[in-house]
């Protein structure tokens, strides 16, 4: 079984593309190994719209986004979650147009925990992106915490989000890549906007403690239960096969955890080893990102109550046993 990823040939930046009906999506130039070609930023009906996930701080992408709204009367700003890649955004288009943001909740800070919730350092092709950014006014390509943003309502699972002629779009509560995830529900469409929950091009960066291995199985087969006849990731091209696409995701996940368990059986106790053997095929740039996962399904196993860990709480340099 294997993930049937999905490409995105042409970003088409800064530019409005209608990907769907009532469905316009403008793509941020911030290229990373988090956020594939970049955040895209969708646009939702005719003359009363909403906007899905503003983006990043970027001079370029801000200067879209108002191109694309002349004319139109923003009523939503909805934010799928409160990633410096998603949410930055927001602030000026509520400052601009008076439209409410609407998202789950502000990022939830989880003071107990000691360990730092900070994306890898950039490598040097990062750095040089960054660089060239930075001298253009542009955003940072990292994908950090956004730790500012509040949203003027808070929907919870099931409810509507925002309305306007002919759509509808439905709050639908998706924990696992931050606690606060949401996915947008167009109805008219069966089309779900998935944020980072379900990406095209890559699995999604299950990062503890905000985010949760067991609620991201669960958030999957909320989606899956919904039957959309397609996803709308922020990164990258549109899952059709979304049915299909989940299983194997799904499937993915379960394989890497039997791996962990398998592994810390085997008497590997240290989560970098671990990284080592199991993701072989996996670019070294994102082995810290795999020990975060690693230690999400390793969290996981522990409340299953087949792995234990010594110290006061399971970590990145905590060593593994089998329970
Ligand atoms: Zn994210």
């Amino acid at each position: 079984m294997t993930i049937p990823y999905v490409t995105l040939a042409d970003p088409r930046y800064g530019e409005p593309v209608q990907v769907a009906p009532l469905v316009r999506r403008v793509i941020a130039k911030n290229p990373s190994k988090f956020t594939y070609h970049g955040t895209g930023t969708y646009i939702i009906g005719e003359g009363e719209v909403a906007v899905i996930d503003p983006g990043p701080i970027s001079d370029s992408h801000r200067d879209a986004l108002a191109a694309a709204l002349e004319g139109e009367r923003v009523t939503a700003i909805l934010v799928t979650h409160c990633h410096s890649d998603h949410s930055p955004l927001a602030a000026w288009l509520h400052e601009r147009t008076g439209a409410p943001t609407v998202a789950f909740g502000p990022h939830r800070l989880n003071t107990h925990w000691v360990e730092d919730d900070t994306p890898d350092p950039p490598d040097e092709e990062e750095k040089a992106a960054a660089a060239a950014a930075e001298a253009a006014g542009e955003a940072k390509v990292e994908e950090s915490l956004d730790l500012a943003f509040e949203p003027d309502i808070r929907v919870a699972d099931g409810e509507v989000a925002a309305a306007g002629p002919g759509w509808t779009l439905r709050a639908i509560h998706t924990p696992g890549h931050t606690s606060n995830h949401l996915c947008f529900w167009l109805e008219e469409q069966r089309a779900l906007f998935t944020g980072d929950h379900i990406m095209g091009w890559s699995t999604t960066v299950i990062t503890p403690p905000d985010g949760d291995m067991r609620n991201y199985f669960t958030s999957l087969q909320r989606v899956k239960d919904l039957d959309p006849a397609v996803l709308w990731p922020t990164h990258g091209a549109p899952v059709t096969d979304a049915q299909h696409f989940i299983d194997e995701f799904v499937q993915h996940r379960r394989d890497r955890e039997a791996g962990v368990l398998a592994a810390v059986r085997a008497g590997t106790t240290m989560i970098p080893e671990m990284v080592r053997q199991l993701y072989v095929d996996v670019n070294e740039k994102l082995h810290k990102a795999a020990g975060r996962s690693v230690l999400a399904h390793l969290i996981k196993l522990v409340d299953d109550g087949l792995v234990r860990f010594e110290g006061t709480q399971p970590g990145v340099t905590t060593p593994y046993f089998p329970a």
